[in-house]
């Protein structure tokens, strides 16, 4: 392999390159732009995009693309050549600043949520130049925000972008008057921890469901699952070690700072986590790790499954979408520091993020929900649908002792003797984990656990980023009012405590008291994402949306229906994939199994020797039996999915058909397949297994 820092960002056009190439006033012109969100001059961009053709054509680009993410959640691109004819029937290679600003893709086949009227085709992609273009499959890519002719945003990069101009807004704001003269921007970082499964190429090959729609519609449970937990930080397998590494050259290649690998809890099941950095460049670096990762799995005879849930009965996937917010003079706003009682800058911000979270809990469950989530969120797995916070005695101690005045002490960590004396006493942290909280304090950032391995981080960051922000601006609001204000911080503090102390919650978020004691404390508990939604219509969510201008009032409204739409044509595609691999492969293979069984009984009873043919008769009684009850189910599914395809009224009365009809069928439907898979002659069964899936690679 080659040197690790040579090949590191080698396809990236990065500051350094940018220095390197540009000439000193554009670079200058440029920077400030990235820095400080200035307009970029015409000019500029001549220059700047003349630098990175030479660069990319060097680096063997033919093309260009404006690089984009779609409500899709995955990303777009439309490759153009560099070439340009000139008289004497050659070609000069050209790109130009106008090119490099603005595309402008057909908008018409991507979702827009009623935004665009069928007539309006016209889409504009607009060059994102705080994240860096790079080259991938020899072409350059520019990161780019994709909007519609009116200038309402049709991606997921857009709202990213707005939201985290008005945090840093408000937290200047608060800074200010902190008495902060030195900073000038608060910038959000996030590092997602991202979860992957691996499957045989061949395997997935054989799984109409897979390649469909990302899980297992049918699969008995295995007979060796998760139990014996001993894939969690396993050792690696020599086919698995080998794609990690390519895995992870490809993704230094293009500046991601890929840190962290290793086994899951489930058999088969990854996880890869980057180095943190800022929440817009984390975010397309998480799309382009998602796409790389399925990429590279190509090579090695495997399939990358993303989905939250590819397996039932066996832990799904998810992404950790750890944040916080830093300035530019080095200071993490959420480091408490050696003694956070006495640190009350870290503290107000710590509360505001709280206060955020309880008051609008509802927009960030709505931001991590999507049909495969929907089997992880409450279930046994995953942290509950309730959103609550965790703080750990440390800080809960802290936050107590604020509710009745001011905070004395910090109660401190200890070192942790291991009771071995060549072993080192270890500093030990001042809190433990809580794997069970969907948003947990880790230290120095909050950890939102809740956020679904396939979709992109967009949604939950721009919703954090939005609800700190108001948060933010009701501290700052006060504060620039106040005459003595360390004596209002403190009585804000007291106040932020004592409104929203019931959001945070210690213990285990999996156990089925929380719910009872949640719904007590009058916790949210939304059950499903076609609930969820309802979020994007409050006029409390579109308010505070549209005050910090991520999102006006027509753009959530556009996102409720796109995210009704996926969602409802998500669970009709799994509901036509099952029926078709139930009426097509699972009824003519059970259908064949039982004739073998007949025949078996009439040739034995053909012998004439009186032999037991009690097993077999047994046998086809039951799997013709079950075989009945599966046609029952089809037919059954069927109907409901025909209600679902012949109705005309609300979308989200269509959502809750497919949620509460349709999905409901498709599972009894599916258990009584799964019964007979674990009674049918395994030559017979269409399907590979779940050990045939989960084992084997
Ligand atoms: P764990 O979750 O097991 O504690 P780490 O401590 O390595 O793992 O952190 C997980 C992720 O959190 C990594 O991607 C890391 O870069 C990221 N992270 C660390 N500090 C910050 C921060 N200040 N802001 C955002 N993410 C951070
Ligand atoms: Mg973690």
């Amino acid at each position: 392999m080659s040197k690790v820092t040579e090949i590191f960002a080698s396809n990236v056009f990065n500051d350094c390159v940018m220095k390197e190439r540009l000439p000193k006033a554009t670079y200058k012109a440029l920077k400030k732009t990235i820095e400080m969100g200035t307009a970029l001059a015409p000019d500029v961009a001549d220059v700047v995009a003349a630098a990175m053709r030479d660069w990319a054509v060097e680096k063997g680009a033919t093309h260009f693309t404006h690089w984009f993410q779609p409500m899709t959640g995955i990303t777009a691109e439309k490759h153009d050549a560099f070439i340009s004819p000139t008289s004497d029937g050659k070609i000069i290679l050209e790109f130009s600043g106008k090119e490099l600003i603005k595309g402008e893709p057909d908008a018409s086949s991507f979702p827009s949520g009623g935004l665009r009227a069928t007539f309006e085709a016209r889409g504009y992609t607009a060059w994102d130049c705080t994240s860096p273009a790079f080259i991938k499959d020899d072409s350059l890519c520019i990161p780019t925000a994709f909007c519609s002719y009116h200038g309402e945003a049709l991606d997921k990069k857009t709202p990213l972008l707005r939201s985290m101009e008005a945090l840093n807004k408000q937290a200047l704001r608060v800074l200010k008057a902190l008495g902060n003269t030195t900073t000038t921007k608060v910038t959000t970082t996030v590092g997602p921890e991202q979860e992957y499964f691996l499957i045989d190429k061949a395997m997935y090959d054989a799984r109409k469901d897979l390649i469909l729609t990302g899980r297992t519609l049918f699969g008995a449970k295995p007979s060796k699952g998760q139990e014996l937990e001993d894939h969690y930080f396993g050792s690696l397998k020599q086919r698995i070690s080998d794609y990690m590494k390519e895995l992870d050259e490809e993704l230094w290649k293009l500046g991601i700072l890929a840190k962290t690998k290793h086994n899951e809890v489930a058999p088969a099941q990854h996880e890869l986590a980057p180095i943190f950095s800022t929440t817009n460049i984390s975010t397309d670096h998480n799309q382009l790790t998602m796409e790389l990762m399925k990429k590279v799995a190509g090579k090695h005879g495997l399939v990358c499954l993303l989905h939250e849930k590819p397996f039932a009965g066996v832990n799904g996937s998810g992404k950790h979408n750890n944040w916080s917010m830093g300035t530019d003079d080095g200071v993490n706003l959420l480091e408490p520091g050696n003694s956070p009682h006495e640190n009350l800058q870290f503290l107000l911000f710590l509360t505001s993020v709280i206060k955020a979270v309880d008051e609008y809990s509802d927009l960030l469950r709505l931001s991590a929900a999507n049909a495969g989530n929907d089997h992880r969120l409450g279930a046994n797995e995953a942290p509950p649908a309730i959103i609550s916070i965790f703080l750990g005695d440390q800080l809960t101690d802290i936050l107590d002792q604020i509710e009745n005045g001011p905070a004395t002490s910090s109660k401190l960590a200890s070192d942790l003797t291991i009771g071995v004396t060549t072993l080192p006493p270890l500093p030990k942290d001042a809190t433990d984990r809580n794997r069970t909280s969907p948003f947990a304090f880790t230290g120095n950032k909050f950890e939102f656990r809740m956020t679904p391995s396939s979709a992109s981080i967009s949604g939950p960051n721009f919703v954090l980023n939005t609800i700190v922000a108001e948060a933010l601006s009701e501290v700052a609001d006060r504060l620039e009012k106040a005459t003595d204000v360390e004596e209002e911080v403190k009585v804000l503090l007291t106040e932020l405590v004592k409104t929203h102390k019931k959001v945070v919650f210690n213990g285990n978020g999996y156990s089925d008291e929380w719910v009872e004691e949640a719904a007590k404390r009058g916790l949210p508990n939304i059950k499903s994402t076609v609930e969820s939604t309802k979020a994007l219509l409050s006029e409390k969510n579109q308010a505070v949306l549209e005050k910090h201008g991520v999102l006006t009032k027509v753009e959530s409204e556009s996102r409720y229906e796109i995210t009704l739409e996926g969602y409802n044509k998500t669970i009709n595609i799994e509901a036509l994939t099952t029926l078709e691999i139930a009426k097509r492969q699972i009824l003519p293979s059970v259908i064949k199994y039982a004739t073998s069984l007949a025949s078996s009984i009439n040739t034995i009873t053909a012998v004439g020797i009186g032999a037991d043919v009690s097993v077999q008769t047994e046998l086809l009684k039951e799997v013709s039996s079950l075989t009945a009850s599966l046609n029952k189910n089809i037919a059954l599914l069927e109907e409901v999915v025909a209600k679902a395809d012949n109705f005309d009224g609300d979308i989200y009365d269509l959502g809750m058909i497919y949620r509460y009809e349709v999905f409901e069928q498709m599972n009894t439907l599916r258990e009584v397949a799964d019964t007979l898979e674990t009674i049918v002659d395994k030559e017979f069964w269409p399907l590979p297994t779940y050990s045939d899936m989960l084992f084997n690679v």
